[in-house]
């Protein structure tokens, strides 16, 4: 696990402003954490990620205390609820991305349709019931979502993903976002060819060999 460092509050800032960058959030949208000794960090609500310094961050303890000169992120809730639940998690982001809202403004799960699919831990990546942003209620849609996956939309919104790191999150956030880019234009020409289950076996097969990840990550 990583220490409540500056450069690790930095790299929770780097990776919202890439995500920017690369065009898969935008303005103010979106948050991340990290999970650190004790709790985790978040972004601050509603601030812009390009004025952001390590000490705007904000430390949220495990009992749900805030520690910081913002206020938390207005979906600290999700972010809370899945550090408790997910140990596998060590940061979550979430985005709104024009791929992923153009899919979960129509509260569709996304198919097996590409084998990239398989990366967001299932067959399927599930579109969690709509909630007003900010809620309980959210949190509550977003980890029944989430069970068995790293990934999950959110009805009329955007994007969430849990990873064991933010470099790791943000690679991901990248590859679903540019998945639901492709579905969407799939869905344009027709319904695409779904792969079975036996050939989304294969490709876990093929990622369970320890397709990308440095062995000391393993
Ligand atoms: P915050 O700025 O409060 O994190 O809100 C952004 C967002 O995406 C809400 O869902
Ligand atoms: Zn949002």
């Amino acid at each position: 696990m990583r220490e409540d460092t500056e450069e690790t509050r930095q790299s929770l800032i780097d990776a919202m402003r890439r995500m920017n960058v690369l065009g898969i959030n935008q303005g103010t949208s979106g948050n991340g954490s990290i999970r650190v000794p004790g709790g985790y960090l978040i972004t601050p609500s509603g601030l812009s990620y390009e004025a952001l310094t390590p000490s705007d961050i904000v430390f949220m303890q495990d009992d749900g205390k805030a520690v910081g000169k913002h206020n938390p992120s207005s979906e600290w809730r999700f972010h809370h609820d899945l550090m408790a639940a997910r140990p596998d998690f060590g940061a979550i982001l979430h985005s709104h991305g024009k791929g992923a809202m153009s899919i979960a403004c129509h509260r569709m799960d996304i198919p097996p349709f590409h084998y990239m699919i398989a990366l967001a831990g299932g067959n399927t990546i599930r579109c969690a019931d709509y909630a007003t942003f900010g809620t309980q209620e959210l949190s509550d849609n977003a980890l029944k979502a989430m069970e068995g996956r790293k990934v999950c939309l959110l009805a009329n919104h955007g994007l969430l993903v849990g990873e064991k790191t933010i470099e790791r999150a943000l690679a991901l956030a990248v590859e679903v976002e540019t998945l639901c880019e492709s579905y969407w234009r799939c869905l344009q020409i027709g319904d695409p060819v779904l792969l079975s289950d036996a050939e989304m076996a294969a490709v876990r097969v093929q990622f369970d060999k320890g397709y990308g990840i440095p062995p000391e990550e393993e």
